[in-house]
């Protein structure tokens, strides 16, 4: 392809709400243009990165044994009321209706058509197992739009779903799933991990996420330096500390302290002049159950994942000013356990604090030296908090690592969930009527090429790894005036092409600095430069992107050279 007949639209700088790499790097190289919040364009550039990452995941898909179907962006809302998501799917669901006033929605997920579309034609257990794949259009009215292609509204997935007779059959497929993710990030050339995921209300450990690592990536997973163990740090646990075996120091008055406007745990560890590990953390929660306190130790963190699952509840969320005042009696920030009036859940973590700083209920006081038992009593002790940095791995003696990372696809077991609620079933070989065991795998196909920018650029610009990259070699011809130049790179060019090689021309007449830049900025892994000393000696200079030194290669031997490479 020739740069002067290509639209690429390169720019110097990147727009100010651009806020990582990948989003800056894809605008700036012409790959991508925004036409709203979370909605873009793809320009050619970038549009041949997504179908290389569509390819790669379609050509593993296909060698798993599943098929491509494709099913319709718009959604009537029949069957998402079926589902019951109608309701409580949220604002993320976009709806809109038609001429005759019928409400539709924009699918964010295709699970409520794939049910309807199997149970209309699979009658008997003969017809299963299916794997049904699509690479589409989904629809998200994501609260924050953001990272470009990493969080879009708009943007492309392949979604997989499967169907099965039996749990064990079921099982099989999300193992053969894990293994095809496996093989389609390490095609990708993505530095990656596959992580365990909570599984909400499904429950069962078969939920993974793969997660390609990044500084910027919005999740935070936690890895054993030891053992395979690694899990979203929604999911992730560690050994239970101080369970039912706390040793006891020796257990000194309880004292109400004035602590005015001291309220966060900084603030009253720093006025106190004791550790935030001394202080018991009570925060009051409100649920579809009704209000409720948790207590955790002052230096960790709540998680709400496991909040919820403990607290058995629909739906928890931190209590407003309000609720807080009609529990405590207190205004926020003074909240504690002695004496309160409601439920309380507590994290192991309290199990092991002697002497504890809380609030008192009551405007600018705090209670020192509490503690559990004597000064007050929890209903329940659960795992609550999120893991740290250091904790104990939950199945060895290592320790557990936190870092962040892209989630790019997600395997589920969906279990009965969607063919119950939606009556899809079949005849068993008893001719017994069952419902479908389902699953579902989705990879974002945007965010993977986006996150491949997050673990391959440096400050000039993209550094493609090979699979991904939108054409393997970038050809600069220094001067295109000069014949013998030009003649040179339409040989090399034919030749490798010939040798089913990517080739992008930069047959533009610039300087040769400038066309150095762009190359650099559009990361082709493979940069041949022709000018007219080298051409004297028969001599072509390559570069590769990820080098910081060019070579000279002799001209017969480019092909065989760059096939290497691109192997
Ligand atoms: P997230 O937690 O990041 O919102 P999710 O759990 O909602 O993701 P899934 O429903 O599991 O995502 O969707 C499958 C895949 O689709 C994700 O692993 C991700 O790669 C991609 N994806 C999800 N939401 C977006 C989005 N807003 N923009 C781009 N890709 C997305
Ligand atoms: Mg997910």
């Amino acid at each position: 392809m020739r740069f002067t007949k290509m639209f690429i639209p390169t720019i110097k700088d990147a727009p100010k709400d651009a806020e990582v790499i990948s989003h800056q790097m894809m605008i700036r190289a012409g790959m991508i243009r925004k036409v709203a919040s979370g909605i873009y364009n793809f320009l050619p550039l970038g549009l041949r990165v997504l179908k290389k990452v569509e390819n790669i995941v379609r050509e593993e898909m296909n060698r798993a044994g599943a098929q491509e179907v494709l099913m319709p962006m718009v959604v009537p809302s029949e069957l998402w009321q079926e589902s019951k998501r109608w309701d409580v799917y949220g604002k993320e669901l976009l709806r809109l209706k038609d001429r005759h006033d019928r409400d539709f929605c924009l699918g964010p997920t295709h699970e409520e058509v794939i049910t309807d579309m199997v149970r209309r034609d699979v009658r008997s257990y003969r017809q299963l197992p299916l794997n049904l794949y699509q690479i589409q259009t989904k629809f998200r009215d994501e609260i924050r739009p953001r990272f470009g292609l990493m969080r879009g509204r708009e943007f492309i997935m392949k979604d997989a779903y499967s169907f099965h007779a039996s749990e064990e059959c079921a099982e099989r497929e999300y193992k053969n799933m894990y293994e095809t993710y496996l093989r389609i990030f390490e095609r990708c050339g993505l530095r990656f991990k596959a992580v365990e995921a909570d599984t909400g209300q499904i429950g069962g450990s078969f939920s993974h996420e793969f997660m390609v690592l990044a500084e910027t990536g919005e999740d935070a997973i936690a890895s054993c330096n030891k053992c395979k163990y690694a899990a979203n740090v929604e999911k992730a646990e560690t050994k239970i500390q101080g369970q039912g075996a706390s040793v006891k120091g020796q257990e000194k008055t309880l004292t109400k302290v004035s602590t005015p406007n001291m309220k966060s745990v900084e603030e009253v560890s720093g006025f106190l002049k004791v550790s935030p590990q001394a202080l018991i953390k009570t925060l009051i929660y409100d649920s579809d159950k009704g209000g409720f306190a948790v207590l955790l130790r002052g230096d960790y963190e709540i998680n709400e994942t496991k909040l919820k699952k403990h607290a058995d509840a629909e739906w928890v969320r931190l209590a407003d000013d309000e609720t807080v005042k009609k529990i405590t009696n207190a205004p926020s920030g003074f909240a504690g356990p002695v004496g309160l009036k409601c439920g309380i859940i507590a994290d192991y973590s309290i199990q092991n604090v002697v002497n504890g700083v809380t609030g008192a209920n009551e405007k600018d006081a705090h209670f020192v030296n509490v503690n559990i038992d004597r000064d007050f009593k929890a209903d329940k002790f659960a795992d609550l908090r999120n893991v740290v940095q250091g904790d104990d791995c939950p199945r060895c003696d290592g320790k557990l690592e936190i870092m962040r990372g892209i989630e790019v696809g997600h395997i589920f077991k969906l279990g009965t969930k969607y063919s119950e609620t939606m009556n899809a079933v079949f005849l068993d070989e008893n001719g017994k009527e069952k419902p479908f065991i389902m699953g579902c795998y989705g990879i974002g196909i945007g965010r993977t090429a986006a996150a491949s920018i997050e673990q391959n650029h440096d400050k000039d610009g993209i550094i493609w790894p090979m699979p991904l990259a939108p054409f393997h070699v970038h050809i600069v011809p220094v001067n295109v005036n000069d014949k013998k130049v030009m003649d040179a790179a339409e040989n090399i060019y034919k030749d490798l092409e010939g040798a089913g090689i990517e080739i992008l021309v930069d047959d533009r007449d610039e300087r040769a600095g400038i066309k150095f830049k762009d190359a650099d900025l559009i990361g082709i892994p493979i940069r041949l430069t022709i000018g007219s000393k080298n051409l004297e000696n028969n001599m072509v200079e390559m570069k590769l992107r990820k080098e910081a030194n060019a070579l000279l290669v002799n001209r017969a031997e480019i092909v065989e050279k760059i096939k290497n490479f691109k192997s």
